[in-house]
This record gives structure tokens, C-alpha cells and sequence, in this order.
């Protein structure tokens, strides 16, 4: 489970998250929305400690993220994270991408790293492609590769920030239908998106977030047909 409580943080002087609460059981699937701006990318980095906080506290599976940095690689090993713009190694295959990362952070020897690349690659529906490097391959297969390369460190959580909206249209089914499967496998999500298709469909849970906080919470049901706050009616609007 992932608790976070009191959450703080500032770039600076700007406040960026104000007094976040936020419990997340495993098996939970949340959507995060919410204007450009408003701290959902903070937040779920947060989360992975790719970004500090400066008060309350964040515990992921029971441990909490501080500066203690054998902590922080614990956390880091069951945290997967998937970004908008797939932030995979252009000089690398396909297979070495997801390969790679296990023999570098875990020490697995070769062969495994490369047979669980390989499990991972099938599973998100692209082995054939795993001798061709990123440049290659299409938005959608790129972000499929990156998904599988997060699976390969097999997380208890995975968190995506907006992993369909760098990429056309055509391509972002392709990738939700991967999420999609892997939120059916009971697999741990907090998903930063404005596909609110995928948000009925898959979430718990929906966030709503504007100006560091978050504004409001519910079963997507409830979210989107009795949205309580204003603010979440007028995005609402907007978007869909
Ligand atoms: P978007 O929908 O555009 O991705 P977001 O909800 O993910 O927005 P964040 O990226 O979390 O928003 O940013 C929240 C606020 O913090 C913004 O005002 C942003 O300008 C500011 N911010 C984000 N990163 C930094 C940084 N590294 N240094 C200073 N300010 C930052
Ligand atoms: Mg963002």
C-alpha cells in the first residue's frame, strides 16, 4: 500500500503540493486529472522520490521515503514508472532496453534478464520487435517497450504520467488496451491521465486536482455523474 499524509512541497518559493492525503491499497487502480499545472506530475514523482517533499510523509509497502537512500532503492525497486515520452535509450535494441535495466540495478545475470525481456515484450504484444532500436518503432510500439521495461523489475506498483498524450490517435488505444490488461491482472495503478474512457473503465478510483491539492475523490460513477466541486465541473466540461 502507498500512504501519503500532510504531503508538502515547494519548487522554491512556489508551493507545489499542499497537505496531500492519499492512501492507495494494492490492487487499487486511481486515475489522477486535472488542469496543466496543478501538481500531478509532482505528486506521483513524489511518489519515487524522483522529486524530495519538504513535510509530511510518504510510506510505500512500509517503508518511508527519506533521504535514507537504501530506503529509497526499496522503494524504487517495487515502483515501475511509465512517462509521456517513453524515455527509453535510442542507442540501445529493444530487448537490451528492458534487459539492461535488470542487470544494472539487480544484478541478474544475462540470459534472465533477457528471458523476462522477453516474457515482458510478448506480453505487451511486441516480441517482434525486440532487435530493432526506439527510433524504429512508432509512438505506441515506443511506449509498450517502455511499459514492459518497467514490468521487467516486476513492481507492486506502477505509476504512468499522461503515457498516451505525446502520441496520435491511432497509437493511444493500442497502449490503453496494454494498461487495460495489466490493471485486469490486479496489478497496482496510479495513472495521471485525461482519457476518461479508460478512467470509467478501469479506475477505483478518480482524482481531481487543481492548484497543489487535491479537490476531490470518487468511484468514477460518482465522479462523473455528481461531481461535487465547481472546479471539477467546469474541467469536467472542458475535456470531455
Ligand atoms: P501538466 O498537466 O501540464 O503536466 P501537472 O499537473 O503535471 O501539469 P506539475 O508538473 O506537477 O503539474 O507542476 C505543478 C507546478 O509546479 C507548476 O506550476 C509547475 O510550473 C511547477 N513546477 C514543476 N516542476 C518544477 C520545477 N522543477 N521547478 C520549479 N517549478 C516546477
Ligand atoms: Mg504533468
Amino acid at each position: 500500500a502507498i500512504s501519503v499524509s500532510g504531503l508538502n512541497k515547494w519548487y522554491g518559493s512556489y508551493h507545489a503540493l499542499r497537505d496531500i492525503d492519499l492512501t492507495v491499497e494494492p490492487g487499487e487502480r486511481i486515475v489522477v486529472c486535472g488542469p496543466s499545472g496543478s501538481g500531478k506530475s509532482t505528486l506521483i514523482r513524489c511518489l519515487n522520490r524522483l522529486e524530495d517533499h519538504q513535510s509530511g510523509s510518504i510510506v510505500v509497502n512500509g517503508t518511508p521515503l527519506t533521504d535514507d537512500l537504501k530506503n529509497l532503492s526499496a522503494v524504487r525497486r517495487e515502483v515501475g514508472m511509465v512517462f509521456q515520452h517513453f524515455n527509453l535509450f535510442p542507442h540501445l535494441t529493444v530487448l537490451e532496453n528492458c534487459a539492461l535495466p535488470q542487470i544494472l540495478a539487480r544484478g541478474t545475470r544475462r540470459a534472465e534478464a533477457e528471458a523476462r525481456a522477453r516474457r515482458y515484450l510478448e506480453r505487451v504484444r511486441i516480441p517482434e520487435q525486440s532487435a530493432k532500436f526506439p527510433g524504429q518503432l512508432s509512438g505506441g510500439q515506443q511506449q509498450r517497450v517502455a511499459i514492459a521495461r518497467a514490468l521487467c523489475m516486476e513492481p507492486k506498483v506502477m505509476l504512468f504520467d499522461e503515457p498516451t498524450s505525446a502520441l496520435d490517435p491511432e497509437m493511444i488505444k493500442e497502449v490503453l488496451e496494454t494498461m487495460i490488461a495489466l490493471a485486469d491482472d490486479g496489478m497496482t495503478m496510479i495513472v495521471v491521465t485525461h482519457e476518461m474512457g479508460f478512467a470509467r473503465r478501469v479506475a477505483d478510483r478518480v482524482i481531481f486536482m487543481d492548484a497543489g491539492q487535491i479537490v476531490e475523490q470518487a468511484p468514477p460513477e460518482d465522479f462523473f455523474g455528481n461531481p461535487h466541486h465547481a472546479r471539477t465541473r467546469e474541467f469536467l466540461e472542458q475535456i470531455v
